[in-house]
């Protein structure tokens, strides 16, 4: 019952592309104690993007320190945290020295374009059409192996701990792990399925890596130190944190963030979507214990795993690698706006987007037209035009590709869904939500509490140390205050604006450096 329910909590680490989180939730799903911290992004050429894998860590050691004071200046007892979970930021890429346990380059992050060229390679190699069957992705700059390979080629610290057989990899789940399991003391080096089907080794039918992938990519495996393929949610696989003011608290659950956001949207019925609104945007449609390849141009991926005697559970997604970060943008970039929550009174400035259509594909165009050449391009502008125009079209450019997603999961499905389930960052803006419901045709549905991610991460520990046993317990979490957008848009006016964006894509492609 709640009463009993409350007094457990469950800590969730929520390492994402901008910003690292802690949160301390209670037995039904509610926060009691947070702390945020945003730290560096470095662009040290146009299309590269890096992450310091010491901030990174210490960005969590702070976040877990400020909550947990936090919990206990409220009067709660850490021993009633009973484990935590940890959620990431999938395919940025980590190498670091075995021996030392020193990173061997800054971690490359999921959006980075850099592997442009060696991806136009590497697609007419033989053997490139068959990878898709094997791990679900099509060849693109997303995934880890293509950074890895990257890393190899142009950074000879990497090269020679590859030849030396002291090179390990891992994405940022297993870094944060390996760190607090107490480095290359404990040499703890595992990663969860959701994060391993985002890396291009693993095989996605039987969920362990694949010799054919490693050849494709020209790898010797023996080289690489690679993390061990765990369940999501585990009460022995991910170890405990072994310093710090959690110290001895086990960790039992990490989630890819997207995957963890379907469980923190308890999307765990077949035919369940929900779609995350962060730096990137990402759908994640569940399609049960068997995983569809897609012929639509959506990713086939690992929705969770956990573990006993539950099989693993599979989703198509649709990857967009341009939301949130399109926000900031036009702060940073361009200052049009202070905080990235004023983008909605800049877009309501003006009644619609003016006749601008924006495509804001900085790391080329993702799912489902994976365009790796195409470059952000702005369709439209007169003397006319105004910064509320371009705040209006840059929210729309994540809700049109939302909808060619859609689309394409219709066709791969055969299903239409009925009602888009949401979250993060840029899914507080109500203005973006409408818009996505007005080009949908289709309700929009937003949790009162958006730190789904987290409580992804805290439902995989919680199932790991007992706290619940079936899903249907879970039926009450963050349910209550849900806010509903209607379509409230001509079917007409929608396609008219869905094909003018379809011909602003095919215009953007094919820009040269
Ligand atoms: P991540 O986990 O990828 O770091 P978050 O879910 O924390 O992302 O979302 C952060 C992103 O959301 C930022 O890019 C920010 O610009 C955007 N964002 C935050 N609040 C708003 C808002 N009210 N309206 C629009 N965008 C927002």
């Amino acid at each position: 019952n709640e009463n009993t329910l409350k007094k457990f909590y469950i800590g969730s680490i929520d390492q994402g592309t901008t910003s690292t989180r802690f949160i301390i939730f209670d037995g039904v799903g509610q926060p009691v104690a947070q702390h945020q911290i945003e730290f560096a992004q470095h662009y040290p050429h146009s299309g590269w993007h890096e992450h310091d894998p010491k901030e990174i860590l210490s960005s969590v050691e702070q976040c877990i320190e400020n909550a947990t004071q936090l919990f206990i200046d409220q009067g709660h007892h850490i021993s009633d945290i009973k484990a935590v979970g940890i959620t990431n930021q999938r395919e940025t890429t980590m190498v670091w020295d075995t021996n030392t346990g020193e990173p061997l380059h800054n971690a490359i992050a999921w959006p980075d374009t850099r592997t442009k060229e060696l991806v136009r390679e590497l697609k007419e190699k033989e053997g490139a059409e068959k990878l898709h069957d094997i791990c679900g992705l099509p060849l693109s700059t997303y995934p880890s192996s293509v950074k890895l390979i990257w890393l190899l080629r142009h950074v000879d610290a990497v090269k020679q701990a590859y030849d030396e057989g002291r090179l390990s990899f891992g994405t940022m789940d297993t870094w944060l792990l390996y760190h607090f399991n107490g480095g290359k003391k404990n040499d703890l080096h595992v990663t969860d399925a959701t994060n391993a089907s985002r890396t291009m080794f693993m095989n996605l039918h039987n969920l362990e890596y694949d010799d054919r992938l490693f050849d494709f990519f020209g790898l010797e495996r023996a080289k690489l130190n690679l993390p061990k393929i765990v369940p999501s949610s585990c009460p022995t696989s991910f170890g405990a944190l072994t310093y710090g003011p959690l110290k001895g608290i086990k960790i039992a659950g990490c989630l890819g963030d997207q995957s963890a956001a379907l469980v923190g949207q308890q999307g765990f019925k077949i035919g369940s979507a929900k779609n995350t609104y962060g730096t990137g945007c990402f759908l994640l449609y569940n399609v049960g214990e068997q995983p569809v390849i897609s012929k639509h141009g959506l990713l086939a991926t690992i929705a969770y795993h956990f573990g006993g005697k539950r099989k693993p559970v599979y989703a198509l997604e649709g990857s967009i690698a341009v939301a949130g970060s399109g926000v900031k943008f036009l702060m940073n970039n361009l200052g049009f706006i202070t905080h990235s929550h004023k983008i909605s009174d800049l877009a309501a400035s003006v009644e619609d987007n003016g006749g601008c259509v924006f495509v804001t594909a900085f790391s080329g165009l993702f799912a489902p037209y994976w365009i790796d050449d195409a470059k952000g391009t702005i369709f439209g502008i007169t003397q006319y035009t105004e910064r509320g125009h371009i705040a209006r079209a840059t929210l729309e450019a994540t809700c049109f590709q939302t909808k060619a997603i859609l689309d394409a999961m219709e066709l791969d499905s055969g299903h239409k869904l009925a009602e888009l389930a949401v979250d993060g960052g840029m899914s507080n803006s109500n203005l973006c939500m409408q818009t996505q419901a007005n080009i949908i045709g289709i309700p929009v549905d937003r949790p009162a509490m958006r730190e789904t991610t987290a409580l992804g991460a805290a439902i995989a520990a919680g199932f790991a140390v007992d706290i619940w046993k079936e899903f249907d317990e879970l039926k009450e979490i963050n349910q209550k205050d849900r806010m509903v957008f209607e379509p409230s848009m001509s079917k007409e006016e929608s396609a008219k604006m869905f094909k003018k964006w379809g011909r602003a894509v095919q215009m953007c492609r094919g820009w040269l450096d």
